[in-house]
């Protein structure tokens, strides 16, 4: 296990700002640990200064005003699947929380981390593409919103900038006739996706009024399905149209073989569960 570090617990934001301004590319965030441990355990990350986050009390709050809710990024996964607010009003994150990994990752690893690791396969992605979350980073010399879309950038790499760490999620309430689920396939009880799959859509008169496909695990980074998006867009709940737009999704996918699956089966799952995930969430708004 690597040890060759310096270990910082800042208090403030503040603080740890100044830390990452100091250090520049030495400084690493440190949050739950759970990809970071191993990554040290096995050689493959060397951090030089570690910034634990989790005392800052900001980080940690899950906070619900003005119709929009603000997850701060050292919120674990289980404080999020037990929130009252979140369960009421965003169940996509509910669901998504109940299928990462074991209670005891759960206890430790938090939003901001999943989302940093920038994992094409990471879980709490796919809903949040779907929510439009906004993300806000912030560092020595402010504070910066990025659109969740735009954080991405490549496998393990986001638009976050030297000096820059996350510092909360913004989702705004969805619409009252929009339904919404997330679905993942993985190959045992505790395990990454092979696929993961989000889906929102709303409904006006048993028509497609606005739908979002997410799709994770299928290409470098988590990917919205924007041309089964647009074939559903205006169209009437059919299976044919549900159907055409699952084929339409599994095409946009650009999935590899792995030690999980073989790029084929991905491509088979992304079209069962684009296909399931459509059909949930139109069950959801009681559209038929
Ligand atoms: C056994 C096991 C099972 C797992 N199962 C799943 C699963 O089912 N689904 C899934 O999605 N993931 C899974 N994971 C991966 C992991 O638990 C998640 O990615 C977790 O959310 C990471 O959060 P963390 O707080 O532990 O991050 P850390 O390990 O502390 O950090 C991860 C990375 O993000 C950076 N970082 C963390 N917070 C910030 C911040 N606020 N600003 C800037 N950078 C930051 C760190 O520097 C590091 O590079 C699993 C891991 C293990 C070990």
């Amino acid at each position: 296990m690597w040890a060759g570090f310096e270990y910082f617990k800042p208090a403030t934001l503040k603080e740890a700002c100044l830390l990452l301004a100091k250090y520049k590319s030495e400084a690493t965030v440190f949050a739950g640990g759970t990809d970071l441990l191993v990554s040290m355990r096995t050689g493959g990350t060397k951090p030089r200064y570690l910034i634990d986050i989790k005392a800052i009390p900001e980080l940690s709050r899950i906070k619900y005003e003005n119709e929009q809710l603000t997850i701060g990024a050292a919120v674990t996964i289980n404080a999020l699947a037990q929130s009252d607010v979140i369960g009421k009003k965003f169940d996509i994150i509910t669901e998504a929380t109940k299928v990462f990994a074991s209670v005891q990752i759960r206890n430790r690893a938090t939003i901001g981390g999943n989302l940093c690791r920038a994992s094409p396969s990471s879980d709490m992605v796919p809903p949040l593409l779907v929510l439009d979350a906004m993300l806000t980073a912030i560092s020595d010399k402010g504070e910066r919103d990025i659109p969740i879309k735009d954080f991405f950038i490549g496998p393990e790499r986001t638009s976050l900038e030297q000096g820059e760490m996350l510092k909360e999620i913004r989702v705004p309430t969805p619409p009252q006739n929009m339904g919404a689920t997330f679905l993942k396939v993985r190959r045992t009880g505790v395990d990454l996706a092979v696929v993961n799959v989000a889906v929102a859509v709303e409904l006006s008169e048993n028509k497609f009024k606005d739908v979002k496909i997410s799709l994770g695990a299928v290409a470098p980074t988590p990917m919205r399905a924007l041309k089964a998006e647009a074939l559903l867009k205006g169209e009437a709940c059919t299976d044919e149209n549900i159907e055409r737009a699952a084929e339409m999704a599994s095409s946009e996918t650009s999935p590899i073989t792995d030690v999980r699956s073989t790029a084929e089966y991905r491509r088979e799952v992304s079209r069962v569960l684009v296909k399931r995930a459509l059909k949930n969430a139109i069950q959801k708004v009681g559209g038929r």
